[in-house]
């Protein structure tokens, strides 16, 4: 565990996990991370003799609520999410409709953490949720999905979740999953023009300031765009399937999971969608068939 500021400390596995001391023996997570780091949280929380009080999370993906149900059930851990959220993670027909499409057989034997427990809910609106007197700010920052919200730590250090990703993981990230692109750039300003003591990614890291970081995703963004327009303009008229072949063989995709490939087709929809708000396409059924057309 590495001390950030205060009582602030983060965990840091392959997704970095905020850990705020209430006092010697509790803490505060923002978020539980991806259950396959399980025994590396787990090392770092009862190997230090540390009990769970609360865990907030910023969003319910799978990576970010991994570990909640180990600690509510052995910590007596109080999970608290945003209320849209929280909606959709306590219903499998939900999690289908909003996030992976695929049956809900399929989504209840991959993502074994939904239907979600959740203790308590905030409003995705700026609010305070404080836990035993220690007050953690809520920011609302969507985009990546409809209700992601960001957490400031009483030590004014500020969880961006998802709302951005380092280096690393800009180059390893075949297409973002963000649900709006158009929101998600008007978070990605909004947290360029906050002020705090420190930033934490969970994919990943602590960051002092956040411009640099905030550029750097916007450019990897609008590089991404124009790619995929260059890679249209071939075309007048294209097929959700010719286009997902075409993108398929050009990021370099391999998985054989249906699961990842349900998330890849969902993140093309997610950015066509884009350009067909900014007026750069149109979308349609034609005889049937989706089609986009330029
Ligand atoms: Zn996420």
């Amino acid at each position: 565990m590495r001390k950030i500021a205060g009582s602030t400390y983060v965990i840091e596995t392959g997704i970095t996990v905020p850990v705020y001391f209430l006092n010697d023996k509790e803490v505060v997570l923002l978020d539980s991370s991806h259950i396959k780091y399980h025994e590396q949280i787990l090392q770092e929380i009862e190997g230090a003799g540390l009990t769970v009080r609360a865990i907030i999370n910023s969003h319910v993906h799978y990576d970010h609520v991994g570990n909640n149900d180990y600690f509510r059930e052995n910590h007596g851990t109080m999970v608290i999410t945003g209320q849209l959220e929280a909606t959709i993670a306590r219903s499998i027909p939900l999690v289908k409709t909003y996030y992976w499409t695929g049956t809900v057989n399929q989504i209840a034997e991959n993502y074994k953490v939904y239907p979600m427990t959740i203790d308590a809910t905030f409003a995705e609106e700026e609010s305070v949720v404080e836990v035993c007197g220690a007050e953690f700010k809520i920011i609302p920052l969507p985009g990546h999905t409809p209700g992601q919200c960001g957490i400031v730590t009483p030590d004014d250090v500020f969880y961006v979740a998802d709302s951005l990703m380092d280096e690393d993981m800009m180059m390893k990230s075949k297409l973002p999953t963000t649900m709006d692109w158009e929101v998600d750039f008007r978070t990605k300003e909004k947290i360029r023009n906050s002020k705090h003591a420190a930033y934490v990614l969970a994919h990943s890291g602590v960051f002092e300031t956040i411009e640099e970081i905030v550029d750097k995703n916007v450019a990897d963004r609008m590089k991404r765009l124009a790619r995929l327009k260059e890679l249209l303009a071939a075309k007048d008229c294209w097929t959700r399937e010719e286009l997902t072949q075409v993108l398929w063989d050009r990021l370099g995709l391999r998985t054989d999971r249906q699961v990842s490939q349900v998330i890849f087709t969902r993140n093309i929809e997610c950015i066509m969608t884009y350009l067909v708000n900014t007026g750069e396409l149109t979308e349609g059924y034609e005889k049937g068939i989706f089609k986009y057309r330029r």
